[in-house]
């Protein structure tokens, strides 16, 4: 039995996660439309991460006895000014979600709801190299991304990133 305002909190989540995925692949569509394909790649794959975190909380909550719900998703912003403005954004979302899974983890304690708290320590871990990878591709444009020689070459490195399931939700999948 899951506690019903861990449940609504949790399913709120998916609904999060999902719209990071959508964001995501938004930010993915307009980099394509600029030829930036390794940057496009980068986000491509975040895509599918950012899936694999609704997943996880999606196999969670009925593993822990609840019932999943799949609320609506809104639309992501899909036009940008520029490359620096979606890393910024996409930082700035991280953030947003770390705060996210912070509020959980808070309502849950005070509920007395430990295994929500112990599963979303992988979320806390998670959300440190989510923040620590967006600010690094930010900063790294900072650095470099100011003419067409860094661009490139930021690009093509940003284009190395491969998806592979995230380990977690394969174990939630076989529990
Ligand atoms: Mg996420």
């Amino acid at each position: 039995m899951l506690n019903p305002k861990i449940e609504k909190l949790l399913n709120e989540q998916i609904v999060k996660e999902v719209y990071s995925a959508h964001l995501y692949l938004s930010m993915s569509a307009w980099l394509s439309d600029k030829n930036l394909d390794g940057y496009a790649k980068w986000f491509y794959v975040q895509y599918s991460e950012e899936l694999d975190h609704a997943l996880i909380i999606f196999n969670y909550v009925i593993n822990a006895g609840g019932k999943a719900q799949i609320g609506a998703i809104e639309a992501p912003q899909s036009d940008f000014k520029d490359v620096r403005e979606i890393l910024a954004a996409s930082l700035e979302h991280e953030e947003y979600v770390t705060q996210s899974i912070y509020d959980i983890v808070k309502e849950a304690t005070d509920e007395k709801d430990y295994k929500t708290v112990q599963f979303l320590d992988w979320f806390i871990e998670e959300q440190v190299e989510e923040e620590d990878e967006a600010s690094n591709n930010l900063g790294r444009f900072d650095i470099m991304g100011g003419d067409c020689n860094g661009l490139y070459s930021l690009d093509r490195d940003m284009g190395t990133r491969t998806y592979t399931k995230t380990a977690r939700l394969a174990e939630l999948e076989d529990a």
